[in-house]
């Protein structure tokens, strides 16, 4: 078996343009990886795989015709909470298992335009909602790295499938945390977005206010790549924002002499693991020492973000899956009157996470609770986000941990919500103030299990993430650690 699997996006460009590997011999030598090892990683919900061998014929002809395109011939996985037209977008759910959307996700339409092969959609938690890819209907994504561990969530089947080969490149969601904690726990770069960089179009709703599309890949320069071309604005979705987009790759091996680094003490928090903090502790001595300058911060609403979350993201999300009534999209189960039907097929269609926040979020937007509860989280949303505007006034980039914690077990934390839901602690509140954040591997814990450094920038700075991650992969070998599968 040939290991170009093993690649990464801008490497293998230059081996397919000079033709020295081809599109089909890719693809299959990553169908061979996917064959050796997703029995037991269990990444994909589904796999395409005729699709992306034909992908794989058109783009050998159209390389000898002279074609361009920037993924011509690049095997790329896309979480399966984006619509990709004539392939099934489940969403991990059983009331969408047989929905098959007409037509593309703007996401996949520019990745299409730019040539990729869909290698297959992969697993998340149910619509998104979870922090382990524990609660889909599908089955438990494993951790390369240690299949007892969970991969991370929600887009632990993008971060799984990254990490372990099963794809070059991968595209997830982030409404709490979904990019970048799974890429932290399974040792890849995940990146999200400011609100409004990337369309949402075709995006199935979670969380319409936080939700952000972004890419997870095996360095910062396949980051770059991609988010250069899935970035801008969009007529499909007014909520995506009209300014211009930078070619995201300038910016990668400028040095960051001088930069401000902020360090929020509100997130070296009691919960840290020791050697999560020691990983992260020698990764600001190493931007240290490659010249920027450490300041200590304060972020003091910090402790109200993951309770304010819970009340926005699940509000929204009652409102958003109010849709799923056995009529408009996916399953429907037969009742003796209509509203029989909907109870049936919503109580047969969704799983317990999704329930209980439907009802939470229900709950919260009632009369009577709203101005206890949802109107007091939206006050709580801009505190939290005037926190970030007032430290940037001082600071050029924030640096903290991902998440506290490596990747726990499989089953540790399913018995206990609040407990999931406090994994999110340090991803929560970017998503709250709608800022990019990206991950970067920066450690393994002694258990041999990944570790990732959060970089947080300005609305619409990506590029000043982008420098700093680089900057400080180009001087680690982190991310060229794999997993032993
Ligand atoms: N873990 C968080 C939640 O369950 C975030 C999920 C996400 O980012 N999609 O809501």
């Amino acid at each position: 078996m040939s290991d170009f699997f093993k690649l990464t996006i801008s490497e293998l460009r230059s081996y397919i343009d000079r033709g020295e590997i081809s599109p089909v011999d890719l693809i299959k030598s990553v169908y061979e990886r996917i064959d050796a090892v997703e029995e037991t990683i269990n990444a994909y919900v589904t796999l395409t795989k005729d699709h992306a061998f034909k992908k794989a014929e058109q783009a050998e002809t159209r390389l000898k015709d002279g074609a361009k395109e920037k993924l011509l011939g690049i095997p790329i996985a896309i979480k399966d909470n984006m619509c990709t037209e004539g392939i099934k977008t489940s969403c991990s759910s059983k009331i969408l298992k047989d929905f098959i959307p007409p037509y593309e996700s703007t996401v996949t339409k520019k990745l299409n335009e730019q040539g990729y092969l869909l290698t297959g959609k992969t697993n998340l938690d149910e619509f998104a909602m979870g922090s382990s890819t524990e609660n889909s209907a599908f089955g438990h994504t494993k951790n390369p790295w240690d299949t007892t561990a969970i991969p991370g969530g929600s887009s632990g089947g993008s971060a799984a499938a990254v990490s372990a080969d099963e794809c070059i490149a991968a595209i997830g969601s982030d409404t709490g945390g979904s990019i970048r904690q799974p890429a932290a726990f399974c040792g890849v770069v995940g990146m999200k977005p400011t609100y409004g960089r990337v369309s949402r179009y075709g995006l199935v709703a979670f969380a319409s206010s936080f939700d952000q599309i972004g890419p997870i890949t095996k360095n910062v320069k396949d980051s770059a790549i991609l988010m250069n071309i899935i970035s801008g604005n969009d007529p499909f979705d007014s909520t995506s924002a009209p300014v211009p987009v930078p070619d995201f790759t300038t910016v990668l091996g400028q040095d960051i002499k001088g930069m401000k680094i902020g360090i929020p003490k509100e997130y070296f928090i009691r919960g840290i693991e020791k050697d999560v903090e020691a990983s992260v502790k020698e990764a600001l001595k190493k931007l240290e020492s490659l010249g920027a300058v450490p300041v200590e911060i304060s972020l003091p609403h910090t402790d109200y973000a993951v309770a304010a979350y819970y009340i926005l993201a699940t509000s929204e999300a009652s409102s958003n899956l109010a849709r799923y009534d056995g009529v408009k999209y996916g399953a429907r189960t037969e009742g003796k009157d209509l509203l029989e039907m909907y109870m049936k097929t919503r109580a047969n269609g969704f799983g317990p996470e999704v329930k209980r926040r439907i009802i939470l979020g229900t709950y919260s937007l009632s009369s009577g609770y709203y101005d206890a509860y949802y109107r007091k989280a939206q006050q709580v949303r801009t505190l939290i986000k005037q926190d970030f505007e007032n430290a940037f006034k001082s600071v050029d980039a924030i640096v903290t941990p991902t998440s506290p914690t490596q990747a726990f077990k499989i089953g540790e934390k399913t018995e206990d919500p609040l407990q999931m839901y406090l994994t999110d602690i340090l991803t929560i509140s970017v998503n709250l103030a709608g800022l990019p954040g990206i991950s970067v591997p920066c450690g393994l814990t002694s258990q041999g299990l990944p570790v990732g450094l959060q970089i947080i920038a300005k609305h619409f700075d990506e590029e000043t993430l982008f420098r700093i991650a680089y900057a400080y992969e180009q001087d680690t070998d982190w991310h060229k650690r794999k997993p032993e599968l």
